[in-house]
């Protein structure tokens, strides 16, 4: 990892509880003080003019900013080793307010395949609308992607690890093939959490999470974030206040508070998940089980290389059918059935009967997703309850 840029040199534990905060808060108060407020007051017109002539910094409206949000990206950004960060009303907002602000019409992205439902739909539905072309190819395919590559192309736009598979993409081939066509890369690495995985550091331009997931890590708050280098975070943020997918001042003070245990949680995740992925692993009623830790993994080199540790969620073929996917879906009685990931609570799904639900098996097979597909978002609960769950729902598979 020659190219590795040199990151803040406090663990992760620490810098979840104490990065971005300033040591001193407003009343001398431990937590990030909530500002719930959607405007700010001006003294008189002169501090007006001295604001908008740059002479002092503070705030002016909700939607340029809150500094409850402010603290909520700055830990972001420290976390993931970059310069700065912006935080979103969601993942999805941050998505497609980032590639807003980098596009224009007659540009190209390319896409790998194997991604979030809705990322693949504003891809290649909406954007297409505004003139932008987009080419999807397989995850890892380094010779496709390279292929795929145009003069107009402006980005490269990746999840890694990928939803629902774990695909993991090999981030310092990706920056070498994108540096020679002078094209920004993109990772989603909302699986991974800058726990796991720092792409920044790797040479990745913007990194984007979803932190409804890990991030909250309670399924309690909707948020998004994009975290890069200065000038291109300023332009999105921008764009931001223009387009207005801003947080909610509260959601980003649960979003702070969240991210405190983040590296517990991430560590006990991680660890969860490896246990079931290898019980799975030998079980006779599974077929294939993608998780990076397996060597069967088709990328497991590659994760083991860029990756501190291979998430919480485990993806895996149930034998037999659509029903017997189902039935072990059912027959669980600690993960709760429900979309999302990430959270304390192990969560479980079928992307064929939640995300793919109004696909037919054909359409879903030809975006790669299988009947017999479960989702397990390992929480952090004790793995010998989670496995002796799975092994009991699996009698009545
Ligand atoms: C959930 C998710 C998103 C979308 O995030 P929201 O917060 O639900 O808008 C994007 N990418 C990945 C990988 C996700 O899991």
């Amino acid at each position: 990892m020659a190219k590795k840029r040199a990151r803040d040199k406090r663990g992760a534990s620490t810098q979840s509880v104490h990065a971005g905060e300033p040591r001193v808060h407003a009343l001398n108060s431990i937590t990030t003080p909530l500002l719930q407020t959607s405007t700010y007051t001006f003294a008189d017109t002169q501090e007006l003019c001295d604001h908008f002539e740059h002479r002092i910094e503070r705030e002016e409206y909700g939607r340029y900013g809150n500094p409850t949000q402010r603290v909520a990206e700055k830990k972001l950004a420290a976390l993931d080793s970059a310069e700065d960060g912006l935080l979103f009303s969601s993942g999805m907002a941050a998505i497609t307010t980032t590639l807003f602000a980098i596009l224009s019409r007659g540009a190209h992205v390319v896409v790998t395949a194997d991604a979030y439902r809705r990322t693949r739909q504003f891809l290649n539905q909406t954007l297409g609308r505004y003139g932008v072309d987009v080419s999807t190819v397989p995850a890892g395919d380094f010779d496709r992607i390279e292929e795929a590559i145009r003069p107009t192309t402006r980005v490269i736009f990746s999840e890694s690890p990928t939803n629902p598979y774990n695909r993991v993409v090999d981030l310092e081939r990706l920056v070498e093939i994108a540096k020679q066509h002078r094209v920004k890369t993109i990772i989603d690495s909302t699986f991974a959490t800058p726990i796991n995985q720092r792409p920044i550091e790797f040479g990745i331009d913007l990194v984007i999470h979803s932190a409804t997931k890990y991030l909250g890590g309670h399924n309690d708050l909707m948020a998004g974030s994009v975290v890069g280098s200065q000038p291109l975070i300023d332009a999105i943020r921008e764009l931001q206040g223009i387009t207005g997918a801003v947080p909610d001042p509260f959601a980003a003070y649960l979003l702070i508070r969240g991210i405190k245990t983040l590296a517990l949680r991430v560590a006990r995740q991680n660890e969860n998940a490896e246990k079931i992925a290898g019980f799975l692993n030998s079980h006779t009623k599974i077929g294939v089980v993608h998780y990076p830790s397996l060597a069967s993994h088709p990328e497991h080199k590659i994760a083991k290389r860029q990756m501190t540790g291979f998430g919480g969620v485990v993806s895996f073929e149930v034998e037999g059918d659509l029903d017997s996917a189902s039935r072990l879906v059912d027959g669980c009685k600690i993960p709760r059935i429900a979309p999302s990931l990430g959270g304390v609570e192990s969560l479980i799904e079928q992307p064929a009967l939640m995300s793919f639900y109004e696909l037919t098996t054909e359409e879903r097979l030809q975006v790669g997703i299988k009947d017999n597909l479960v989702r397990y978002s390992v929480g952090i609960e004790d793995a010998d309850d989670l496995i002796a769950d799975l092994d009991q729902a699996l009698t009545g598979v």
